[in-house]
């Protein structure tokens, strides 16, 4: 007999937020202006900057490539940062691959950060506020892109419940995420714990727990370290699982998954074996064209909240 599971593939997802961005960015005065910053030798790197000015060039928004010593980088961005004919910047990482990366981050303004990574949007993230402006909340918080489209593809395949309160949707659902990085998995974690979710984060040190308590009682997430769960124990009882863990030898144990279960990969290669559609529902095998839409759609929302903002 054929498997019942579903293959749905980003593109399809894309499809649905990419018609939302394009009335968006019909709508604006002019086109957006991005401009991306390759300071590496990476080829996944300068595959992704092509990838960038290819679908900004399909979608009405002005795309500048900026290839630069990576000693040079943090001063371009400075500069950028400044300069009022650019809306948003994107920074092709890992430059210098360790903690001064960081500070790379720390330097693109939190204005112009269609990636979501400045310390103030993280921060706010993680506290679970929605707004860079409150009490008046007019001007959305900026959600890191990767984590981000991971949920715009929970929403597509209704892992979010509509019936229930913005806020609340994943009230009920159970979550493993593989992979903890600080980019990816950590705030991914948050962020679905901070919508109702039961998340099992796993990575080599061990299994947390992140939930917003019994009933959502908090106001957002709590973490609690759960040293006596191994990946075999969340993935039994978890209604999705997502993974994310880098190079070709991490393989999901089928075996373990739940029957039914929603299986999304966003690593590079492909974290689970064929035989996954035998147990999963729906599978998604990668997410690379969501995020891309989902880096679009955080420029429109840059641009909206920037009148407000003196653009430094
Ligand atoms: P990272 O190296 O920073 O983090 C890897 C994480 O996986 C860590 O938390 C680590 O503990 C965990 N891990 C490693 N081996 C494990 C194992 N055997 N069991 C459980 N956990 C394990 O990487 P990253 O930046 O988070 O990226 C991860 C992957 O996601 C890469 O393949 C990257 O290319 C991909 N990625 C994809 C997108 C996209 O939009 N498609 C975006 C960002 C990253």
């Amino acid at each position: 007999p054929q498997p019942l599971c579903k293959v749905v593939l980003a593109n399809n997802i894309a499809k649905n937020l990419l018609q939302e961005v394009a009335a968006g960015i019909k709508a604006l005065e002019r086109p957006p202006q991005l401009h991306g910053f390759l300071a590496n030798r990476d080829p996944a790197g300068r595959m992704y900057a092509d990838w960038t000015a290819k679908t900004c060039k399909d979608n009405g928004i002005e795309f500048t490539l900026h290839e630069v010593n990576a000693e040079e980088l943090e001063e371009a961005l400075r500069q950028a940062n400044k300069d009022d004919e650019i809306d948003g910047i994107i920074v092709y990482y890992p430059v210098f691959n360790s903690q001064r990366d960081r500070t790379l981050q720390w330097t693109v303004s939190l204005y112009k950060d269609i990636e979501g990574l400045s310390p103030q949007l993280i921060s706010n993230m993680y506290q679970n506020i929605r707004f860079l402006d409150p009490p008046t909340n007019t001007m959305k918080s900026i959600l890191p892109c990767t984590p981000l489209a991971i949920i715009k593809i929970l929403e597509h395949l209704q892992v979010y419940n509509n019936i229930l309160d913005y806020g609340k949707r994943l009230f009920g659902r159970r979550i493993v995420i593989i992979n903890r990085s600080e980019v990816v998995g950590r705030p991914l974690a948050a962020l679905l714990a901070n919508d109702g979710a039961e998340v099992y984060s796993v990575d080599v040190t061990g299994v947390q727990q992140f939930t917003r308590g019994s009933g959502l009682k908090k106001q957002k997430h709590e973490v609690i370290d759960k040293p006596d769960l191994a990946l075999r124990d969340v993935l039994r009882i978890s209604d999705v699982v997502i993974s994310g863990v880098p190079g070709d030898k991490y393989k999901v144990p089928t075996e373990l998954v739940r029957d039914g279960a929603i299986c999304i990969n966003f690593s590079s290669e492909k974290n689970f074996n064929p035989d996954i559609k035998e147990k999963a529902s729906i599978y998604v095998p990668a997410i690379g064209k969501v995020t891309i839409v989902v880096l679009m759609r955080n420029l429109l929302r840059l641009m909206e909240n920037r009148p407000r903002t003196n653009g430094t």
